[in-house]
């Protein structure tokens, strides 16, 4: 925080959550850079707005199918899924909208849907987000480097002005992002370090570090909860699989993990639908 107690100030070093995340999705061309930077997007909106609850950042086209999920939980960690048609597997960020989920402190979840602005990138349409739906005065971006196929550096920041403070020391910040720059630009001379995000971005002015957090990789799927996905299929799909009497392999969606399902567990199943 400012010592003038005007902004709160945010930065993460997304690299070892967003590789893996990318290594398990595989997601190609323009798209890697979009879900990259929609998992550190992802990862700023929980630590801000909900950090002890899950937050769903999903990137969606209007006219397209195809979606691009990141899903960051407090303990569990953050894992991303790629969902493109074979077809046409790019997710250019044109009729895009950004939909966040998180919970609030009630129980109840909180969804914003927002327009990605013309010509915008994950940056944009989480400025926009911020504006729109959480209606808090924020300055926001993230950057993923990349060498070759390899994410060399992923991270952002986000600066969120305190209330009662009026609007003057926002017009200051945002002369001294502007002069800060791109993002890319930090984390390719080799400043993806958070605090280092931060001594950057704030430079003269005399700030106090309040907490830091641990961050990586993770899915929370089990045995348990796929069964449960399968309990949501028609009763005749399950007779199916128990006729057979195979055992059914599936893997998870967002890491890959392998579960073998044996058929007396879908008996079960059968038995509550
Ligand atoms: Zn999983």
């Amino acid at each position: 925080m400012t010592d003038d107690a005007a902004f709160r100030v945010m930065a993460v070093n997304t690299t070892l959550t967003v590789r893996e995340a990318l290594t398990r999705q595989a997601p190609t061309g323009i798209t890697r850079k979009a879900f990259a930077d929609l998992l550190t997007g992802a990862v700023l909106v929980r630590e801000t707005m909900a950090p002890n609850q899950r937050v769903q950042a999903i990137l969606k086209r209007r006219k397209e199918t195809g979606s691009l999920v990141a899903d960051t939980h407090p303990t569990e960690g953050t894992r991303g899924l790629v969902s493109m048609p074979a077809k046409s597997p790019q997710f250019p960020m044109t009729d895009a909208m950004l939909q966040v989920m998180r919970r609030l402190h009630d129980g109840k979840i909180h969804q914003g849907v927002v327009d990605v602005p013309n010509g915008g990138d994950v940056s944009a349409a989480l400025r926009e987000y911020m504006r729109v739906s959480e209606q808090v005065d924020t300055l926001v971006a993230v950057g993923t480097l990349f060498h070759g196929d390899e994410v060399a550096s992923a991270g952002g920041y986000l600066i969120q002005l305190l209330p009662g403070v009026g609007t003057a020391p926002m017009a200051f910040m945002s002369e001294r992002v502007r002069e800060f720059g791109d993002i890319d630009a930090h984390l390719a001379a080799g400043k993806a370090e958070p605090r280092a995000l931060i001594a950057a971005l704030l430079e003269q002015i005399p700030y106090t570090e309040l907490s830091d957090s641990e961050l990586k990789f993770g899915c929370w799927c089990s045995a348990e909860r796929l069964l449960g996905a399968l309990s949501t299929l028609p009763k005749s799909d399950i007779d199916d699989f128990v006729q057979r009497g195979e055992v059914l392999e599936i893997s998870c969606d967002y890491c890959h993990r392998q579960y073998r399902i044996p058929p007396a567990k879908l008996v079960g199943l059968q038995l509550e639908s």
